[in-house]
């Protein structure tokens, strides 16, 4: 998808703050930071959201929790972490390529808003 915003990231057309890449993910820090630690672990693959056919691939869903924890290791989220994928409008999702927010380094509350 050319016009999709992640999809030219993981293509490294446009910069960003990568922290971690493989065959399969690219992970890199959110423009608007809502944690002290906030980054996305995106799939290379083109995937619109979770309710695409396809979406929950055991591949890509593994792969994706695999950097999940690499990252975590990485920077240092020892005490804990919260995973969000938002889904659709309702669902608060602005960009429409699958992406899992890892949100680390402060307390999190619950409901989420
Ligand atoms: P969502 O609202 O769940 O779809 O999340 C999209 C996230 O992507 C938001 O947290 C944005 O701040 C973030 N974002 C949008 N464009 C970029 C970009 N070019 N680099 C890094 N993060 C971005």
């Amino acid at each position: 998808m050319d016009t999709c915003i992640f999809c030219r990231i993981a293509q490294g057309e446009i910069p960003a703050d990568i922290v971690h890449q493989d065959a399969d993910i690219v992970v890199f820090r959110d423009l608007n930071p809502q944690a002290p630690v906030h980054v996305l672990a995106v799939p290379r693959k083109h995937i619109a959201s979770l309710t695409e056919p396809g979406a929950a691939d055991g591949a890509m869903l593994a792969s994706v929790f695999r950097g999940v924890q690499q990252i975590a290791s990485k920077l240092g989220l020892e005490q804990g972490f919260r995973v969000v994928t938002n889904c659709g409008e309702f669902g608060g999702q602005t960009v429409g390529h699958i992406h899992f927010h890892i949100l680390g380094k402060r307390h999190m509350q619950w409901p989420p808003g």
